[in-house]
């Protein structure tokens, strides 16, 4: 019996239940397809696909390594690939990893259905987030996650055996270019050494560090885009945090990791979420905030934020950071939505398309219920709109992360780089920058902007209409924890 085995976002060998059961019989033609269309989205970039390639290059060594296999890898329209690959051989199943992605993975995924009844072939998906598919009951989520996360990572079967077939070479990829140079590279090799130096050394002060973007590129994992593309299981992590030796280890040590270990928890909450409404992808989860900021986007506003040209130098800094890394620490990426949603009273169904093609760890169920949760939408979170000078002088006291990344700024003194518009005007000559020409004015003012955007969602929030959604709303996703 022949079996195609789909890898999707699964890009190992390793605890992988879909390849293992593909070869519990018969012969297995391990793929992997770069959807044209796909790559064409407003929200996928050179990031992501630079991330994945790499980590393609590695899963085609294993398979040499381990299988004295390889890979098949497609490019093009993913129907029309099935169509030809089912034309030529007599396969009984494909098997892959389920994905809960976004509306175009879900319409790819029912038309994937439709043709494979037709042709009698029966896909088999396999969970990797433990969420719950069917009979959902909110109360009974975390037992389920716990008795998920707690399953030991499977060995990838030995015995597997291969198809091999004659493809035509890959064209190159059509994407949205982004000119990163610092992005994070891919593949299992990485995941392993990120997740065992993040337990050995890194997460000692993961708590206290992971908010500030200079503490945090070291402090946190940075397993994101690796949770993201499946070059680790989430049970394989779980499983290494248990194995790590507890004796002697500092209090500081045992919270960050039991703190890191909840945050895998929130990946599959915002995964269920996504699975069970797909509309938070481009609607306002409350709609009695519908209307709110989508009729007035300010296009310069929108400009100067996505290049780092807002006349603050903190929020600059992170933006220009974020472009050159394809990350950045939590805490930054929720004031730089923020602060495109509050002050410059953006709608975050545009600057989230943005941030998707930025950050290389794009995963949709967190990304739009975050996007969503920063700017007031849902009606269930605390209002919360960073002071874009305070978190400045917070996070980057002595302002060398602002130096850094906004070399206009490198010769401002003490902490008058956290606010350069309070340069006089000798001192501007002296320093040789000219606020407004060589770096911009605050493209807004931050109080007054604040003031305006919290009156606003705030008649919205105590409007009854937007209280009863809000309950409608905690009845169908929120857990009886607040999450971040
Ligand atoms: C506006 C906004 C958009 C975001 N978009 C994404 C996204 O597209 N993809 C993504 O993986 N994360 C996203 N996050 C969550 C978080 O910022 C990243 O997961 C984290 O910064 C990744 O770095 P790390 O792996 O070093 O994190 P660590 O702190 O080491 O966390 C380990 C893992 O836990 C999960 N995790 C951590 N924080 C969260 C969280 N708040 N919610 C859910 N899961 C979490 C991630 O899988 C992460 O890799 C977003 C946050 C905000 C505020």
């Amino acid at each position: 019996m022949k079996k195609i085995l789909w890898f999707r976002h699964d890009l190992r060998l390793e605890d992988n239940h879909a390849l293992n059961k593909a070869c519990e019989n018969g012969e297995v033609l391990p793929i992997y397809i770069f959807d044209k269309n796909y790559w064409e989205l407003e929200t996928s970039s050179s990031f992501h696909l630079k991330f994945i390639q790499d980590s393609l290059k590695v899963l085609n060594q294993d398979f040499k390594e381990k299988f004295n296999s390889q890979l098949y890898i497609f490019y093009g329209d993913t129907l029309e690939i099935f169509k030809e690959l089912i034309s030529k051989n007599q396969f009984a199943n494909i098997y892959s990893n389920q994905i809960f992605r976004n509306q175009y993975t879900l319409n790819l995924d029912e038309k994937c259905k439709i043709l494979f009844k037709e042709k009698n072939i029966i896909w088999k998906q396999e969970q990797q987030f433990g969420i719950q598919l069917e009979n959902r009951k909110r109360n009974f989520w975390s037992t389920h996650w716990n008795n998920y996360i707690e399953l030991k990572p499977l060995k990838a079967d030995a015995n597997c055996k291969f198809i091999k077939i004659d493809i035509p070479s890959l064209e190159k990829i059509k994407t949205k270019e982004i000119d990163g140079s610092n992005i994070q590279k891919g593949g299992r090799r990485e995941a392993l050494s990120l997740l065992q130096s993040f337990l050995k050394q890194r997460s000692e002060n993961y708590q206290k560090e992971m908010s500030s973007p200079i503490t945090g590129e070291i402090a946190c994992s940075r397993l994101s885009p690796h949770i993201t593309y499946g070059t680790i299981s989430l049970n394989e992590i779980n499983f290494a945090i248990k194995n790590t030796k507890k004796e002697n280890m500092s209090f500081n040590k045992i919270k960050s990791l039991r703190s890191f270990k909840s945050r895998l928890a929130w990946h599959c909450h915002f995964i269920q979420k996504i699975y069970d409404e797909p509309e938070i992808e481009w609607q306002n989860m409350n709609r009695a905030y519908d209307g709110i900021r989508e009729n007035s986007f300010n296009l310069e506003y929108h400009q100067a934020w996505k290049i780092g040209l807002t006349g603050y130098p903190f929020i600059d800094a992170c933006m220009r950071y974020l472009k050159a890394n394809g990350w950045i620490n939590f805490r930054m990426r929720a004031m730089l939505v923020s602060f495109a949603s509050y002050q410059l009273w953006l709608d975050w169904k545009k600057t989230s398309k943005h941030m998707a093609k930025l950050f290389t760890d794009y995963e949709p169920g967190i990304h739009y219920s975050q996007f969503q949760m920063q700017s007031g939408t849902t009606g269930i979170n605390t209002i919360r709109i960073y002071n874009p000078i305070k978190q400045s002088t917070d996070q980057d006291p002595d302002g060398s992360f602002i130096k850094k990344w906004v070399p206009e700024l490198n010769k401002v003194p003490g902490k008058l780089v956290h606010q350069p518009w309070k340069l006089t005007y000798l001192e501007q000559k002296d320093l040789d920058l000219e606020i407004g020409k060589h770096y911009p004015h605050p493209i807004v003012d931050h109080h007054s902007s604040s003031k305006i955007a919290r009156d606003k969602i705030w008649k919205i929030k105590k409007t009854d209409e937007a209280k009863f959604n809000a309950q409608k709303i905690l009845q169908k996703h929120a857990s009886a924890k607040s999450r971040r």
